[in-house]
């Protein structure tokens, strides 16, 4: 899958309503992006490090640290962005 085909994947996922955040505070944030009817996978922010736990993340993340960002990812900085606009108003 291209990247692009990524960033569209997780457009898609955001705005679906498919991403929640859980937690946020400016250094650490909780993402929870709908996987089935009764499963997520975790995206989480620390530090400005991201990290899923779904497999295509932690399997390209563990070959070539920090050069890939799954859909779910994606997904979850979409939603932090919106989220980013609703403080600022
Ligand atoms: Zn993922």
């Amino acid at each position: 899958m291209k990247m692009a085909d990524r960033i569209k994947k997780g457009y898609k996922l955001y705005v679906e309503d498919n991403v929640i955040i859980e937690h946020y505070e400016d250094d650490h944030a909780i993402f929870k992006v709908k996987k089935d009817e009764n499963d997520y996978y975790t995206v989480s922010m620390i530090y400005g490090y991201w990290n899923c736990d779904c497999a295509d993340y932690q399997y390209r993340n563990q070959h070539n640290p920090g050069s890939f960002y799954c859909k779910h990812l994606q997904a979850a900085q979409f939603k932090l962005f919106d989220y980013m606009k609703e403080l600022d108003d």
